[in-house]
């Protein structure tokens, strides 16, 4: 089964938008994107934000900065827009310029309006189990593993990567979820072996086809959070983590890249934005 992610977003983005619809006319859940410098990746997946935020009726701005920008000047501009009442989230694209902490940015983003869950706070808390504001990509990759597989008690999973933004928060929603987490990474020994025992296997690494078929069981579900671009006959292309041809037709279920993940992550960052309008302006939670 392919799942997809581009059909599972749509259904998710449709959701919101229609939950905005019902809000009074004068009340508008708020994005807004900051983007530093011209890094191409980073222009795509902004421009991209903001045309699904218009669609679903979210008002979305981005506000852009050359890569002279300094980290003081940065975070006035964040201090503005945490006591802005018209703005329900902010989202600073990464990656930063190398003169900016990462860090000192996350951390002065208020952590209501914190939509992409970076913040401390809302890692703490998600890790206690608490409510919290939850990383896009990762919540993205739990919503299509729940579309195929309603009840994940006691099933093995394997992630392989513990990024802040994917492999360690993907692992706290699979634990909440009752399953037997193991994260593996680039120090890990035998990894083929682990991943081989894996019910549920998500790959968010950044190599192209890493994984083969020869890592996977029959039945298992794998989730490619891989977005790597590498030349094929001279022509440049988008492929995953997963060699997604290898393995398509052994396993039970597996999301593509293109049109998997991808989509699911703009989706829940919209979510994320509507769940901050709610919370922030006392609305009931949708
Ligand atoms: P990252 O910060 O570079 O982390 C990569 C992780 O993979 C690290 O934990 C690293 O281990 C591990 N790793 C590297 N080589 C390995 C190997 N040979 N075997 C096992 N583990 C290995 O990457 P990221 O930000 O999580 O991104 C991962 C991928 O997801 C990238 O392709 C990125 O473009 C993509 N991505 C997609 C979306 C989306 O919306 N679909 C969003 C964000 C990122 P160590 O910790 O030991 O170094």
């Amino acid at each position: 089964m392919i799942i997809d992610g581009k059909k599972i977003a749509e259904e998710l983005r449709n959701k919101i938008k229609r939950n905005i619809e019902n809000l009074p006319n004068d009340k508008r859940p708020g994005l807004s994107v900051i983007l530093i410098g011209e890094h191409p990746a980073s222009q795509i997946y902004v421009k991209n934000k903001e045309k699904f935020a218009k669609e679903v009726g979210i008002n979305s701005n981005v506000i852009k900065f050359g890569n002279d920008i300094s980290e003081e000047e940065l975070k006035k501009e964040i201090k503005k827009l945490n006591n802005d009442p018209d703005v329900h989230g902010i989202l600073v694209q990464l990656p930063l310029p190398k003169h900016i902490s990462q860090k000192d940015i996350i951390e002065t983003i208020d952590p209501n309006k914190d939509v992409d869950g970076f913040h401390p706070i809302n890692v703490g808390n998600l890790s206690s189990g608490n409510d919290a504001m939850i990383p896009c990509t990762p919540l993205g990759c739990y919503y299509l593993i729940k579309k195929v597989i309603s009840n994940l008690s006691g099933l093995n999973a394997v992630v392989i990567g513990r990024s802040n933004i994917n492999g360690k928060p993907m692992t706290q929603l699979l634990l909440k979820e009752n399953c037997t987490v193991t994260i593996v990474h680039s120090k890990t020994k035998k990894i083929e072996e682990i991943c081989k025992k894996a019910d549920l296997l998500i790959a968010a690494v950044g190599k192209p086809k890493m994984v083969k078929s020869d890592w996977v069981k029959d039945s298992a579900i794998v989730i490619d959070v891989g977005i790597n671009r590498i030349e094929i006959d001279g022509k440049n292309k988008i492929v995953g983590d997963v060699d997604f041809e290898d393995i398509k037709d052994k396993v039970k279920g597996i999301s593509p890249v293109p049109g998997g993940v991808g989509p699911m992550t703009i989706a829940c960052l919209l979510e994320n934005t509507l769940k901050a309008f709610n919370k922030i302006s006392g609305s009931a939670p949708h």
